[in-house]
C-alpha cells in the first residue's frame, strides 16, 4: 500500500498547506473505500493511493494529488459531492466530477469512432488536469489488469491503445504514452508482443555494448569544444511503438534504426547545434533522416534534433538532443508545468492573448484551460524571486495563433471553436457519433446508415421515446427504431440539420437530381423491397 510519506516525498517543495491536504485527502479516502476490494483482493484504496503517487511523480500540484486520491469516492464510496466540496472545495471536485463523468464514456472497438471519442474526452474533461488524474488513473489500472476478469480485459487494453494513449501524446506525455502503450500490448495481441519483445532484447544487447563506446567517443569530442556538462541516456523504443514500426518494414529489424536512441542532453539550445555538429563530424549522417525540431516543433510542444549516423561501433543509430527544458518536457509534457512554482505576470500576459485570440482552435483549447491553474500555481506560490517565466512554447503557441485568427473578436473566435458546434452522442452500444449542433434523430439515424435513416419509424434518447425534431445534447444515448415500411416524409427537410440527412431524405423522395452515386444506391434499396 502506497503511504502518504510516499506521495508527499514525490511532490516538488511542497508548502504545508499542500501536505495538509494531501494528507487530508488520503485519510478520507482511505475511510471511504474501507472494506472494498479491488479484483486483486486487495483493498480498494491500493488504487487512488497507487493514482495519487503516478500525479506526485509526475509533478502535478496537491490539489491535483488530492483529487487523485478522491477520484473514485464519490463513485464507489460513501462520501458525498457536498461532503467533498465542503471539506476540499470547489476546485476539487470539479476534477473528480471531471473523472468521474470521462469514466461513463466507453470505447467499444469501433475505430471509426476513435477520433471522436478521443475529441469527446478531451471537450469533456475542460480542465486539463482532469485529464491527467484520468491517465493516472489509467496507468495504475493497466498495471493491474492482469486481475480484472478475462473478457473485460482486452476492451480496456484497446481503449487505453486507441484512446488513452493517443491523448497522452497529444498533450506530449511521452512518458505516459509508451507506458500505456506497452502495459497494453500483451493484452490485445499476446503473441506479437512476445515477439517483439524477444526481438528487442536481442537488439538490445548488441546495441547497448556499441552505444557505450559511441558515448565514451562524444565526450572526448565533446570536451575538447568546452562542452563538459551533459548527460546521455539511452532510450530504447517502445514496444507498441516498436510492433507498429515492424509492420510497416516488413518485419526487418534490420530497417529499423531508431530501436535504440542515444540522448544527449545539454545545458543550450547553442549547446544542442553545436553538439550536432561533433556528432557529424564524428560520424556519417544517413541523408534525408536528420529532423530539427527545434527549430520545427511538434504540434504537441515536442522539441530535439534528432539524426541518424552510421558508426563503426554500434552499427546504424538515432542520436536525439535536446536541452534539459526539452527533455523534462518530452517526458512530461503539459504535466511539466503544474510544478512551476512562480510564474509572475508571464501568466497574466498570457492570459490575456488567450482571451482575445486562443478561443477558437480544438487544438489550443487545452491551453486555455490550463491557464486558471498555472495561475493558481503562481498566488500560491508567492515570494517572487525565481521567477520562472511561461514556458516559451506556450507563449509561442499563442503567438502562432493569434496570427491565423487576426482580430477576431471573442464571439466570432467562439463560432470555430469545434466543440462549440459539434455535438457528441452515443449508439445504445457506447459508440460515439459526433454532429453538427441542433441536430435531431433524423441526423443521427442518416449518419449512422442511409438504411436506418429512410427507415426511422421512431426515436429514443437515453430510453424515452422522442419527437423526430428533438435537439441532440451532448453525451445522450440515441436509439433509432427501424421498420422496413417506414418512409421520410417532406417534413423531415425542415428538421434534418446536416445536409447529408437533406440530400438521403430528397433522394428517397425522388425530389432532386440524385448524383450517379446515391441513385444506384437508392435503387438498391427499392429492389430489394
Ligand atoms: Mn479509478
Amino acid at each position: 500500500m502506497t503511504t502518504v510519506k510516499e506521495i508527499i516525498g514525490e511532490m516538488v517543495a511542497p508548502s504545508s498547506e499542500d501536505i495538509a491536504l494531501v494528507e487530508k485527502a488520503y485519510e478520507c479516502a482511505k475511510k471511504t473505500h474501507e472494506g472494498q476490494v479491488r479484483y486483486s483482493g486487495e483493498p480498494y484504496f491500493t488504487h487512488p493511493a497507487a493514482t495519487a503517487k503516478i500525479l506526485a511523480e509526475y509533478g502535478m500540484d496537491a490539489t491535483t494529488i488530492a483529487a487523485g486520491l478522491l477520484h473514485d469516492a464519490v463513485e464507489d464510496g460513501c462520501i458525498s459531492r457536498v461532503n467533498i466540496e465542503k471539506e476540499f472545495g470547489k476546485e476539487l471536485l470539479f476534477i473528480v466530477d471531471g473523472v468521474t463523468k470521462l469514466g461513463t464514456h466507453k470505447y467499444r472497438g469501433a475505430e471509426r469512432h476513435a477520433e471522436s471519442l478521443r475529441r469527446l474526452l478531451v471537450a469533456t474533461a475542460s480542465d486539463i488536469r482532469v485529464l491527467i488524474v484520468k491517465l493516472a488513473d489509467r496507468k495504475h489500472n493497466m498495471q493491474t489488469l492482469e486481475y480484472v476478469p478475462e473478457h473485460k480485459r482486452r476492451r480496456i487494453a484497446l481503449e487505453t491503445l486507441e484512446i488513452y494513449a493517443p491523448i497522452a501524446d497529444r498533450l506530449g506525455i511521452g512518458k505516459m504514452k509508451n507506458t500505456l502503450e506497452d502495459l497494453a500490448f500483451p493484452f490485445v495481441d499476446p503473441d506479437a508482443a512476445a515477439h517483439v519483445a524477444e526481438v528487442r532484447k536481442l537488439k538490445t544487447k548488441e546495441t547497448e555494448d556499441g552505444l557505450a563506446k559511441v558515448r565514451k567517443e562524444l565526450k572526448q569530442q565533446l570536451a575538447k569544444k568546452g562542452l563538459t556538462t551533459f548527460r546521455t541516456d539511452i532510450r530504447m523504443k517502445g514496444l507498441w511503438s516498436l510492433h507498429q514500426k515492424l509492420k510497416r518494414k516488413h518485419d526487418d529489424i534490420n530497417l529499423i534504426h531508431d530501436i535504440a536512441a542515444l540522448r544527449v542532453i545539454v545545458p543550450t539550445i547553442e549547446d544542442c547545434y553545436a553538439t550536432l555538429g561533433t556528432v557529424h563530424a564524428l560520424y556519417k549522417p544517413l541523408p534525408g533522416e536528420f529532423k530539427d525540431y527545434i527549430a520545427f516543433q511538434k504540434p504537441n510542444g515536442y522539441q530535439s534534433l534528432h539524426t541518424t549516423v552510421v558508426t563503426p561501433e554500434a552499427g546504424i543509430v538515432e542520436i536525439q538532443i535536446r536541452t534539459e527544458e526539452m527533455h523534462r518536457r518530452a517526458q512530461f509534457g503539459i504535466a511539466s508545468h503544474m510544478s512551476y512554482k512562480q510564474l509572475g505576470k508571464e501568466v497574466e500576459k498570457l492570459e490575456e492573448k488567450v482571451q482575445k485570440n486562443m478561443f477558437s482552435s480544438l487544438s489550443f483549447s487545452w491551453i486555455r484551460s490550463l491557464i486558471p491553474s498555472l495561475m493558481k500555481v503562481s498566488k500560491d506560490g508567492g515570494g517572487g524571486s525565481g521567477v520562472t517565466k511561461v514556458p516559451p512554447w506556450l507563449a509561442e503557441l499563442a503567438d502562432a495563433h493569434a496570427e491565423v485568427i487576426g482580430s477576431e473578436d471573442f464571439v466570432d473566435g467562439l463560432k470555430e471553436d469545434f466543440f462549440s458546434h459539434r455535438v457528441f452522442v452515443f449508439t445504445p452500444k457506447g459508440d460515439v457519433i459526433d454532429l453538427p449542433t441542433a441536430s435531431t434523430p433524423i441526423d443521427f439515424a442518416y449518419a449512422i446508415h442511409s438504411d436506418l435513416g429512410d427507415h426511422l419509424q421512431g426515436a429514443k434518447v437515453n430510453g424515452k421515446l422522442v419527437s423526430f425534431d428533438t435537439v441532440l445534447g451532448n453525451g445522450e444515448i440515441v436509439e433509432i427504431l427501424r421498420r422496413d415500411g417506414a418512409h421520410p416524409s417532406p417534413k423531415w427537410l425542415e428538421i434534418a440539420r446536416t445536409s447529408l440527412a437533406r440530400r438521403c431524405i430528397r433522394s428517397a423522395l425522388g425530389m432532386t437530381e440524385p448524383t450517379k452515386k446515391s441513385r444506384r444506391h437508392r435503387s438498391h434499396h427499392v429492389n430489394k423491397k
